[in-house]
């Protein structure tokens, strides 16, 4: 829980209106008599719950019978309250209001951005919404503004990995690029990389929607607030006035891959995040995007691919024996000669989940000479999986196993995050 938050308490009593706990009918009546809250107040009394829990997260997921409301703190999804059915597309109703989106747009996704006060906290939330069977799915992503920008050193990367990131950074030209899944702690990495290498001699530009953080030593462009100013125009625009290092949000299709690539090829430092499921495999959904491979060769420099898992919780932290059906888990293999493996007991600190805190693992893939050759070639995925391999490369596997044996995570925690 966010410590300013913890006095800060709810108006909302939103376990009666549980479904899973009281007779819908019960439950029905009450709204009928108009007993109940207003869409307004529910809805807020929701986002207070989760960001007051520390959530990444809240779905609103209409069902056949009720409206699901979870919770999810990077990845792992948590039940807060299942409301009648009835009431989904009254709160659907107030959250794309907030989010200035089209309320009678309901066949269509959408997405959007609103920002809410809570005590001394500013928070950004981010909307979406897909029609689903049984109405809109809504979901927030909630970020928190003004929060510190982390330490590269802080991220959770082995000693050889950290060594690779920051002799990428220090590349005067190049495009480097932070991936992962949604959720994975991309925009972290990326501003604490952007933070590692600053300098007042250095003019430093950032492209972003939202801007998440805060940077003294920085410019940021936020885009996306009026329509007709979007990502692309404003990185033309910064290119005109002689940055050395840009930052841009995040790569998501081929206009913004392109513009990414030709700032880097006019010899920036261009740092960005994009979604991927391995460090080698960005290459080719670059190419797939339209990135010319020519460009491509000459800027990429490196990436880093990304997961978060659990820590184990120091306070309750055992040895144990690996169970039967971990030992024949995937990858446990590469664990051959380890004799020594963790878990958490479960305490009072870590509300008896035997975790407490992230922490990521990571791929660093620093492009060499033969993977450039490579990728003008258009090689396969398996040339340049060799290439990188020669070249020193480890998978996130074999950074996860390290973190394993040294009592970091768990196995099934591992399984569960990479599964
Ligand atoms: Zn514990």
């Amino acid at each position: 829980m966010i410590e300013e938050l913890k006095n800060i308490s709810g108006k909302v009593p939103l376990e009666q209106f549980d479904i899973t706990s009281f007779a819908k009918e019960k439950i029905r009546d009450m709204f009928r008599q108009g007993k109940v809250p207003t869409a307004d107040a529910m809805v807020d009394e929701i986002i207070l719950r989760a960001v007051k829990e520390g959530a990444t997260d809240i779905h609103f997921e209409p069902a056949e019978q009720e409206l699901r409301v979870r919770m999810g703190f990077e990845g792992i999804m948590k039940r807060m309250v299942s409301l009648p059915k009835d009431i989904s597309e009254n709160l659907a109703n107030v959250l794309k209001t907030k989010g200035s989106l089209n309320a009678f747009e309901k066949k269509k996704p959408q997405e959007g951005r609103f920002s809410i006060t809570i005590g001394a906290l500013q928070f950004d939330l981010r909307i979406s919404t897909v029609p689903v069977l049984h109405g809109e799915r809504v979901a927030l992503r909630i970020l928190q503004k003004n929060a510190r920008v982390a330490n590269v050193e802080e991220l959770g990367f082995s000693k050889e990995n950290l060594n690779r990131v920051r002799s990428l950074l220090r590349r005067p030209t190049g495009l480097f690029l932070v991936t992962g899944p949604s959720g994975s702690g991309k925009s972290t990495t990326v501003y604490a990389s952007v933070n590692d290498i600053q300098s007042s001699e250095k003019n430093i530009i950032t492209v972003e929607n939202p801007v998440e953080y805060k940077l003294d030593f920085a410019s940021q462009v936020p885009t996306g607030i009026d329509k007709s100013f979007t990502f692309v125009d404003a990185l033309r625009a910064i290119l005109r006035q002689n940055p050395n290092i840009i930052m841009l949000g995040e790569i998501r299709d081929a206009e913004t891959g392109i513009v990414a690539a030709e700032a880097a090829l006019t010899g920036n430092l261009v740092l960005s995040t994009m979604l991927s499921s391995d460090a080698v495999g960005t290459i080719f959904r670059l190419l797939n995007l339209g990135i010319p491979p020519y460009w491509l060769a000459t800027t990429l420099i490196g990436v880093v691919y990304q997961q978060l898992v659990r820590k184990i919780c120091e306070s309750c932290k055992e040895e144990y024996q690996l169970t039967e059906a971990e030992r024949h888990g995937l990858f446990v293999h590469m664990l051959s000669g380890q004799t020594k493996f963790y878990r958490g007991k479960g305490c009072e600190k870590c509300g008896g989940s035997g975790y407490l805190g992230r922490s990521a693992i990571h791929e660093v893939l620093s492009i060499n000479d033969e993977m450039r050759d490579l990728m003008y070639q258009q090689a396969s995925i398996l040339k340049l999986k060799e290439a990188a391999r020669a070249g020193g490369f480890e998978s996130i596997f074999q950074d996860g196993m390290r973190k394993i044996a040294s009592g970091i995570t768990t196995v099934a925690e591992f399984s569960r995050a990479l599964g």
